[in-house]
């Protein structure tokens, strides 16, 4: 509304212009990236499903295993999957809550997980701990809350099944602390447990939310009582009530109050009690992921820092998974992107390769079936055809030589020797493991002298995934037996003689992986400490990054 004549496109161009500036900024500041992590059965895939709930248009890449619902289509692509009901790939889902672009990725929770499980906690901003009430601290919670630990991801924690007979909260919390060496800050403590259970006391906004068991509906809101000295309470239930102010002097004097910064350097959680089944708590701890988790932060990509608000587009793959769904029989690479918009059909160097590549036909999921992604911000995981030239820990920018670290690959403490059953198949079974070494199913060892391959993994399940694999996509009858090495660690060293040196005394047990880079198979920890000894001269690896 203006009198004074302007110049029409000018002054277009500006605005689109400006608009274009901040909606990277207000797009990257609106998104949430989070994984689950829990031992089995404590709950995750019904807190998923409680959280998909939640929104309206729910986009799936994989699917949560799909025990209790009809989602199973798209992940029972393997067989050995079928079998066993459970789900040996990972997934990722969007949703919206509250204005709020929320991406959340699916880690298995199997006992036999594998490295991808530890992979996809790198393409995370945060983490919900799932926490059996009954059993407290479990045996996966521990090995997956020390991979959140390398990258300090701030945890938020959810105690479930508060409708049945649980550990004393106070108990619980002091476990955590001890042995998962984390604060605890409880946010809601709850009030009674199993038949008893009457709700939970929200701490910080001295509420009480009344347990309503089967509440199913997304937003059903349960009822709320102001103030803890509320004589309606008192009226409701006497003995509880008297114990939960108690407890809550106990809790005060005890433990932690929540701290936004101690949250986000990852040494403080934020405590919930709830029941997924009965979808109490669950908006709770969905809000305290939208107002206190973080939004995308910047990523170190070796050269520099990137920030997610630049606007130049770059993302890293952190996972290749084969075969999602048995109508298209190819390969996904999953980019998380760092930076920028990612802009269907727009061209991007595939850094690895020095290659321009044009992402016409990227997808995401929707339901059980593939849909176009037009646009994606950082936080976002966008899923890229591969035809077997993308590897995890790729790059990719818009030019800039960019290297996306922290892709943490670790030597396997599993070994198996590959023969075959028809030595004709030689040529297949080699391809089959190259490939399945790029994507991550298995690491591969070739040693320098001898012609059998070594298999590594972190879990035993990983092994019978890459025999099923063999056989079904490369006709390859491979057995696995059982190997002498106990474990591996790469090799490096800025003296290349002593490298060569090493190579012709300890051929057999020196081998290369699909990477291509130098390891030691040892035979026991003796055999390690002693080698390490007679080679000052070398570094030994129990990781290392995809380069
Ligand atoms: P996951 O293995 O961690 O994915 O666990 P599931 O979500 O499959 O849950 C394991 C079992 O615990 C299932 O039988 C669920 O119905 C049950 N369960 C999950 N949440 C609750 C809860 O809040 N209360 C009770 N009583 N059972 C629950």
């Amino acid at each position: 509304d203006t009198d004074f004549p302007t110049d029409d496109s000018a002054a277009g161009a500006d605005t689109a212009a400006s608009r274009q500036a901040g909606q990277i900024p207000r797009e990257v500041a609106r998104r949430r990236t989070f994984g689950i992590i829990s031992h089995p059965d404590a709950g995750k895939t019904t807190l998923t499903e409680k959280l998909l709930l939640f929104s309206g248009a729910i986009q799936l890449a994989g699917t949560v295993k799909g025990r209790k619902s009809g989602r199973h289509a798209t992940s029972d692509w393997m067989d050995i999957e079928k079998q066993r009901g459970i789900s040996v790939a990972s997934s990722v889902m969007q949703f919206e809550f509250r204005d709020h672009v929320v991406n959340l990725l699916d880690t298995p929770g199997h006992q036999d997980f594998s490295e991808d499980t530890y992979r996809v906690l790198t393409a995370v901003d945060s983490a919900l701990m799932v926490i059996d009430a009954a059993k407290g601290v479990e045996e996966q919670t521990i090995k997956l809350l020390d991979v959140c630990r390398m990258r300090a991801t701030p945890i938020v924690t959810f105690m479930n099944k508060m409708d049945r007979e649980t550990r004393d909260p106070l108990e619980l919390l002091d476990e955590v602390e001890s042995v998962l060496k984390i604060e605890c800050a409880p946010v809601t403590w709850p009030i009674g447990m199993g038949k008893n259970f009457r709700g939970v006391y929200h701490l910080l906004k001295d509420e009480i939310m009344l347990f309503k068991a089967g509440e199913e509906k997304a937003d059903g809101a349960f009822e709320i009582v102001k103030g803890i000295d509320n004589p309606k309470l008192a009226a409701m239930f006497p003995l509880e009530i008297e114990q939960l102010k108690m407890e809550v002097e106990l809790v005060h004097g005890a433990s932690h109050v929540f701290d936004l910064e101690r949250f986000l350097a990852g040494v403080q959680t934020p405590v919930f009690f709830g029941s997924a089944i009965n979808n109490f708590g669950v908006r709770e701890i969905l809000s305290a992921l939208v107002d206190w988790a973080p939004a995308p932060r910047e990523r170190d990509a070796t050269v520099r820092d990137v920030k997610p608000e630049e606007p130049k587009f770059s993302g890293f793959v952190f996972k290749i998974q084969a075969n999602m769904d048995p109508a298209h029989r190819d390969r996904i690479a999953f980019l998380r992107v760092c930076s920028g918009r990612f802009e269907k059909g727009m061209k991007v160097k595939h850094l690895r390769l020095g290659r321009d590549v044009k992402l016409s036909s990227v997808v995401t999921f929707m339901a059980s079936s593939r849909e176009q992604v037009e646009e994606a911000y950082a936080g976002d995981i966008i899923g890229l055809p591969n035809h077997g030239n993308m590897q995890i820990g790729d790059s990719f920018s818009e030019g800039e030589m960019l290297t996306f670290t922290g892709i943490p690959y670790f030597a396997p403490d599993l070994f198996r020797t590959v023969r075959i059953r028809n030595p004709l198949k030689v040529k297949q079974l080699h391809k089959g493991l190259q490939q399945l070494g790029e994507e991550g199913a298995v690491q591969v060892f070739k040693p320098v002298l001898g012609s059998d391959l070594i298999l590594g993994a972190v879990g035993v399940l990983q092994f019978e995934v890459v025999a099923s694999r063999l056989l079904n996509e490369y006709g390859v009858d491979a057995v696995f037996e059982s190997s002498s090495i106990s474990s591996a660690r790469w090799v490096s060293s800025d003296d290349k003689k002593a490298l060569g040196d090493f190579e012709n005394q300890l051929g057999h047990q020196v081998a290369y992986d699909a990477a291509g880079n130098m390891a030691f198979l040892a035979t026991s920890g003796v055999n390690l400490r002693l080698t390490q000894e007679r080679w000052p001269k070398l570094t030994f690896h129990a990781t290392r990054e995809h380069a």
